[in-house]
């Protein structure tokens, strides 16, 4: 692990990866490996939890594809040098912010959408001039294998390199002096990683999870609430980071509401049957998952397939905040329903939890709204759906608190391995004398009327 990193240090000081076409070269690389590749990715992803190669492609392939296109049409915008306006007491010169790369990154993903988890990130850090060692997760073993030998036979190690393995093969990484590790995983890993980087005062991005809660108000479009959450929970079997967790419904419709949500499963065909539904990972988490439906309250769903993994979508009514399946991050396809009476208490509530990464809201009155906008922290969502706000690149993405620390995408993603080196750039054609020796009462005077302070 030392050798990688310092082969890689090395060949980050020759300057190699501050060149703008070699970063290109090095995208384009990657996309053909992929496209080249895409039959592979599509069997080993289904290897590891039965995920079809048209959610794959849409939840993951398209993104990359988007990310290095972007990429490739932004990045001299990008790298370019901003300029900022120079206060009045360094008149006459100029002022601009330069990017420049971090340097040698540690890239640790996470199961649940191996590739774009994995090669998103990836892709940020080599267009801001970066050298990335990623590791995958050892969980979705498929894709961590393939993506292992895919990489490693087609990069130069010094630039780009997969290093396969779980807790040991990590702790032994985190050890090692990083410029910038980006992880995406739990928070309680995340917390690990954190004291690592700590250690080295290694600048971090945590992109982890957390329960992101959904508001359903009286007044929203009801048929189109229901279509647009019932995809958004039970795409890849509810194994989202942004996935819904648990639906705040006011009292008002919560009949209505659940009686739409079972006729809306259906529809989508949401079922075991399906052999499109994802499954669960493993069998910690099949067994997790089964320990947090009750019969008492499973309103629908409930159909468990330990041989397969298979749990059907799920739907709990009703729920109280005390139950088990309020006590942790679901990440699976169980859907717990909490019906309110008053928004305010709703909103009270919510916030007692640990600031999630999302926050839905589906509601037509711009007051409810702006107010739950205002008083509930998250780190990003959408309103009238869910999900889909992760596709638009222009929003940078991450959370707060335990949901995460810093965010991506787009120019975030740029940002996030980037420093900017602050300069005041100052001509030679004249000095004013006020901050020189000797110092008078007619200079200072002349100052304060200057500054105005
Ligand atoms: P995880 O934290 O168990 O694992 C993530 C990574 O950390 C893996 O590569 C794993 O090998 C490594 N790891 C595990 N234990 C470790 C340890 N003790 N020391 C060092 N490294 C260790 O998470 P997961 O099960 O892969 O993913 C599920 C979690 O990730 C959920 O909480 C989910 O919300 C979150 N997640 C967040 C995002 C996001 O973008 N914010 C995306 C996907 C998943």
């Amino acid at each position: 692990m030392h050798q990688t990193v310092e082969k890689q240090r090395l060949f980050f000081e020759s300057n190699s990866t501050k060149d703008l076409t070699f970063r290109i070269s090095q995208l384009d690389l990657l996309q053909n490996v992929l496209k080249e590749n895409e039959t592979l990715l599509y069997e080993a992803i289904y290897k590891d939890f039965k995920k079809s190669e048209f959610e794959t492609y849409i939840g993951e392939l398209a993104l990359i594809y988007e990310d290095i296109k972007e990429a490739k049409k932004k990045i001299y915008r990008w790298s370019k040098r901003k300029r900022v306006s120079t206060n009045l007491l360094n008149f006459p010169a100029t002022s601009y912010r330069i990017p420049e790369p971090l340097g040698v990154c540690l890239v640790i993903g996470a199961w649940n959408y191996p590739f774009s988890l994995s090669f998103s990130p990836v892709i940020a850090a080599l267009t801001a001039g970066n050298t990335v060692i990623l590791k995958p997760s050892e969980i979705s073993s498929e894709t961590s294998k393939l993506m292992a030998s895919l990489i490693n036979e087609n990069f130069d190690s010094s630039l780009f390199k997969v290093v396969e393995g779980g807790v040991s093969e990590t702790t032994e990484l985190l050890q090692q002096k990083f410029d910038k590790i980006f992880f995406t995983g739990s928070t309680a890993v995340g917390k690990i990683v954190y004291q690592a980087a700590a250690k080295h005062l290694t600048p971090v991005t945590l992109e982890l999870g957390g329960k992101s809660p959904v508001f359903v108000t009286k007044d929203c479009h009801l048929t189109m609430t229901v279509k647009r959450l019932i995809w958004a929970k039970f795409f890849n079997a509810g194994q989202t980071c942004i996935a819904p967790d648990y639906i705040m419904v006011d009292h008002s419709i919560k009949d209505d509401f659940l009686a739409l949500a079972k006729i809306e499963i259906e529809k989508q065909q949401y079922s075991t049957a399906n052999k499109n539904y994802v499954e669960i990972i493993n069998d910690k988490n099949f067994q997790r998952l089964s320990n947090l439906i009750s019969p008492q309250n499973t309103f629908y769903g409930g159909v468990l397939d330990a041989e397969k993994r298979i749990i059907s979508p799920t739907i709990l009514y009703p729920v109280s905040f005390k139950d088990s399946v309020m006590q942790e991050e679901i990440f699976g396809p169980i859907l717990p329903i909490i019906s309110y009476d008053n928004l305010e208490d709703a909103i009270h509530q919510v916030k007692q939890l640990p600031k999630p990464l999302a926050c839905y809201i589906y509601s037509s009155s711009r007051k409810v709204k702006n107010k739950i906008l205002s008083e509930v922290s998250f780190g990003g969502g959408a309103i009238n759906d869910s999900v889909m706000h992760i596709t638009n690149s222009n929003l940078p993405f991450g959370g707060i608190g335990s949901s995460g620390i810093g965010s991506y995408h787009g120019e975030a993603g740029f940002q996030c391995f980037s420093h900017y080196k602050s300069i005041l750039d100052k001509p030679t054609w004249i000095e004013f004398p006020f901050k020189y020796f000797p110092l008078s009462s007619k200079k200072l005077k002349v100052l304060k009327s200057i500054l105005k302070w």
